[in-house]
């Protein structure tokens, strides 16, 4: 025995991530928490996380009951993991506790809306009917409505600035690359190999490039204007909401096109966006507009996947709720890969 220690390859690691969306960014965070030594790999484009609109709303997106407590379950993870990241980078992500109003314009939508409330009082989520009066009393600038649900522990926060946070905190784990190829302990750019004990593919939009999961595009449109008059809630109306962030803009959302990947904004979505959200609160339409973009929401048909598919651990598929569910995925990914838990959520193919 010579005594030499063979000393670990640079390109070593426990984890190597592919994407550097907030859902690899989330579980890179976890993992280099729990003392693992980690890479992400990204092209160096800002896709869906960046282009989010930053709601936390568990019960207005929910799909099935097993998603609904998966979001609900990331709800709750998020005040400690917004306040980590603030303290690690010493950023304010403007996370903003005001809570939503849903709004209904006629009695078939008021109907819903009461629908929503019983489901919510079912789930122990907190929420309140409220009148035309009441409505316009909590947001004045509300027009004419038939009524509206008001949902207390709806949250949003300034994506933008938590991606911002977690790329500052993770700036010595992030390497730009076009990864070309994984294997179970393996993934290679077009420059560089890297090897893990686990690789983990979490490309959004992308990933069926690398893992063939049926994960396709779907084209958000976003608008943004300046307020004419302070708004305080997130204002939705299925599919219009209206975001108002700390600097005085507004955020209207948002459009869902099956369109491949072009990302474009068309002149006619941003028209309808403006109109849509002109029926919630008047002259909307007038207020001057700052910017437009757009980004791929990552879908899947038979939803959201979070587990491993052939030796590859895969978060994918988080379509309109990846910003509302990055807590809770990287706490199951990094379980697995930290303390060998197996669970996991969705269908793997
Ligand atoms: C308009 C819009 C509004 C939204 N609003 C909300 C909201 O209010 N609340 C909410 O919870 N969610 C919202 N979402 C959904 C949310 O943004 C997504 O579900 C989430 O951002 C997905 O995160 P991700 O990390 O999986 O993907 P992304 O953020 O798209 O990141 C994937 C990354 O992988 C990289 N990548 C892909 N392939 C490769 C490769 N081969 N090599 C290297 N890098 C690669 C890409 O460059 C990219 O950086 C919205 C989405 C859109 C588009």
């Amino acid at each position: 025995m010579s005594g030499k220690q063979k000393r670990p390859s640079p390109n070593t690691f426990d984890a190597v991530i592919v994407g550097c969306g907030i859902i690899g960014l989330s579980i890179a965070l976890a993992l280099k928490q729990r003392g693992k030594k980690v890479i992400v790999i990204d092209r160096g484009t800002q896709e869906a996380s960046w282009a989010a609109g930053g709601m936390l709303r568990p019960l207005t997106e929910s799909e099935s009951p097993e998603f609904l407590s998966l979001c609900l379950e990331s709800a709750a993870l998020y005040p400690a993991y917004v306040k980590e990241v603030e303290r690690l980078s010493g950023m304010d992500v403007e996370y903003d506790t005001t809570g939503s109003l849903l709004i209904a314009l006629n009695e078939q939508e008021w109907t819903e809306l009461k629908q929503k409330h019983a489901l919510a009082q079912q789930q122990g989520i907190a929420s309140r009917l409220l009148d035309e009066q009441a409505a316009q009393k909590r947001e004045p600038a509300l027009g004419r409505v038939t009524g509206a649900l008001f949902m207390p522990s709806d949250v949003q926060l300034n994506n933008q600035k938590l991606m911002e946070a977690l790329n500052t905190i993770l700036k010595n784990e992030i390497v730009v690359g076009d990864v070309k190829k994984i294997g179970e302990h393996s993934v290679e750019t077009e420059r560089e190999s890297f090897t893990a004990d686990a690789v983990i593919v979490c490309a959004g939009a992308w990933t069926d490039a690398l893992v063939p999961l049926g994960v396709a595009p779907r084209l958000g449109e976003m608008v943004r204007c300046r307020m004419a008059k302070t708004l305080r809630h997130i204002i939705s109306r299925h599919p219009t909401y209206l975001i108002p962030r700390k600097d005085g803009t507004l955020i209207i959302g948002s459009t869902v096109k099956d369109e491949g990947f072009e990302k474009r904004v068309s002149a006619r979505s941003v028209e309808k966006l403006r109109e849509d959200a002109d029926l919630l609160v008047p002259r909307i339409k007038g207020w001057p507009l700052v910017e437009t973009w757009a980004g791929f929401r990552p879908y899947r048909e038979q939803g959201l996947m979070i587990g491993k598919r052939d030796g590859v651990y895969v978060a994918a598929g988080h379509f309109r709720n990846g910003i509302l569910l990055a807590p809770v995925t990287a706490k199951i990914i990094s379980e697995a890969i930290c303390d060998g838990s197996s669970r996991s959520f969705g269908v793997p193919g």
